[in-house]
């Protein structure tokens, strides 16, 4: 045993936490992690994967109506969210299994218990031990941000939103980024009265113009009541125990669950970070440079605690680069160029690449093509929405600098398009691609 108990010390398994541990563990280092919730993080256990399981259980309810449009009669169909709950809980106690595992086989040791860092090459676990590390790797994610208006606290955030006891029958979201419109979907699909009330006048900051309006339009047209620009001011408490939402010159909204998704904040509160000058900036996101190295040359972060980009395929690169550079002898660092992203609300939106607006600011002049259809499914379900896509194009180099979609299956597709926009393909390419038919995805090479 060398100067150090570990070589690496990893703060928080989550999806980054646990790549970097099993990458350098695999490299021939001796790591331990430290997890004082549940492994696998917040995407395995309250976000990104019990999230889209919800959202295939909300859209059977469309689908089962656009089942007899095709001729099948089902009968009364009837929802039970216990069932899918329960079913989905049960999904994640598996994955959370298959992640410890993980751990365990590339020997990674595993302490269940909240860790602080109490020095530059140490971690005090919350049961008194002392670890000594070469290395220590910050992994700890971020929580949901709560606002402070009175009566706050009555909302629960996506952590809680997983394990309802019952379906609230009139529900009401405050924010309108990722998590309010997914729920609110969700929520809408499973036959809840859903009101988004947002502070903004518009949903979806940062997308593409006309992609979030086409949304927008969508979702109010499935029966999303949206308050934009809209201030809440207080939540009461009424004596049969629903909710009142009151809303700055507007009359209150009455609801049964309040879900607050107004951002997320990293998690460094109690952490010890400030006591070894661990700089955070001031949102208490870790201060790292392109080798998510901290201000101390032995601290180590990854993944949300940054706040570069909060998404878990982002997190698993930094993890995964991190663990090649420091314990495998790689140079590689994580590239944030031209990241694909999606909404799950339904139809999805998905993106990857500049938006029209950034694209203008970036080259002066550009080209954009849509695709403006109604997907054929729809057709004879009849029903009206239509699927938007839109490429940006640079005017002078013809390189494709973005693609932006609403419409069914968008993330699907997007992610295939996503390589030809990271590979830099041109538009000229994309048209001399045969069109596969019938298919939505041909819109990609089809729009002149
Ligand atoms: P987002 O940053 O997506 O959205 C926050 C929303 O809350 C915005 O509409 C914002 O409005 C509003 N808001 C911010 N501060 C306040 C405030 N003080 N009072 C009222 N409204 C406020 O955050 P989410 O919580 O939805 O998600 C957190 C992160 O998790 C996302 O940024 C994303 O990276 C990740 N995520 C990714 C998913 C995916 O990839 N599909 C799914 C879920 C989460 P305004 O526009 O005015 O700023």
């Amino acid at each position: 045993m060398g100067q150090y108990e570990f070589d690496l010390f990893v703060i928080g398994a989550g999806s980054g936490g646990v790549r970097a541990s099993r990458v350098a563990a695999a490299h021939g280092a001796r790591v331990a992690i430290a997890e004082e919730h549940r492994i696998g993080g917040t995407c395995v256990i309250r976000g990104c994967v019990p999230k889209k399981m919800l959202v295939h259980g909300s859209q059977f309810s469309e689908e089962l109506r656009d089942a007899a449009k095709y001729g099948w009669t089902l009968g009364s169909a009837q929802f039970e969210w216990a069932t899918l709950r329960d079913n989905v809980m049960r999904e994640v106690g598996r994955l959370e299994l298959l992640y410890t595992d993980t751990l365990r086989r590339n020997n990674v040791e595993v302490f269940a218990e909240r860790a602080t860092v109490s020095g530059p090459h140490e971690v005090l676990l919350a049961g008194g031990r002392r670890c000594s590390a070469k290395t220590i790797l910050i992994a700890t994610g971020a929580r949901p941000a709560v606002p402070t208006f009175p009566g706050s606290e009555l909302g629960v955030t996506s952590n809680e939103i997983f394990s309802l006891a019952a379906l609230p029958e009139r529900v009401v979201v405050t924010g309108a980024g990722y998590i309010a419109n997914e729920f609110a979907g969700i929520f809408l699909g499973l036959g809840s009265k859903v009101t988004v009330i947002h502070r903004s006048s518009q949903i979806l900051r940062g997308y593409d113009q006309q992609i979030r309006d086409r949304l927008f339009e969508i979702l109010s047209g499935k029966g999303i009541d949206f308050a934009l620009s809209a201030r809440v001011t207080d939540i009461e408490l009424r004596e049969d125990n629903s909710l009142s939402v009151h809303v700055e010159g507007r009359a209150p909204v009455d609801a049964d669950l309040v879900l607050h998704a107004i951002g997320r904040l990293p998690n460094t509160t109690g952490l010890g970070l400030q006591a070894v000058d661990v700089e955070v900036d001031d949102l208490g996101a870790v201060r790292v440079d392109s080798d998510s190295q901290t201000t101390v040359p032995s601290i180590f972060a990854i993944g949300d605690v940054t706040n570069r980009m909060q998404l878990t395929p982002v997190a698993i690169r930094e993890g995964q680069a991190f663990a090649d550079r420091q314990f495998g002898g790689a140079s590689h660092r994580v590239d944030y160029e031209n990241v694909p992203s999606a909404v799950f609300t339904n139809p999805p939106l998905a993106s990857v690449g500049l938006t029209e607006e950034q694209a203008r600011e970036r080259f002066g002049t550009v080209k954009t093509f849509t695709s403006d259809f109604r997907p054929t499914r729809n057709v004879l379900a009849g029903r009206s929405e239509r699927a938007l896509y839109k490429l940006v194009v640079n005017a002078e180099s013809d390189i494709v600098l973005g693609i932006h979609m609403v419409g069914p299956d968008a993330p699907e597709i997007l992610q295939a398009a996503a390589i030809a926009v990271k590979a830099g393909l041109t538009k000229a390419q994309f048209d001399s691609t045969v069109a596969l038919h019938p298919s939505m995805a041909e819109e990609l090479v089809l729009m002149r």
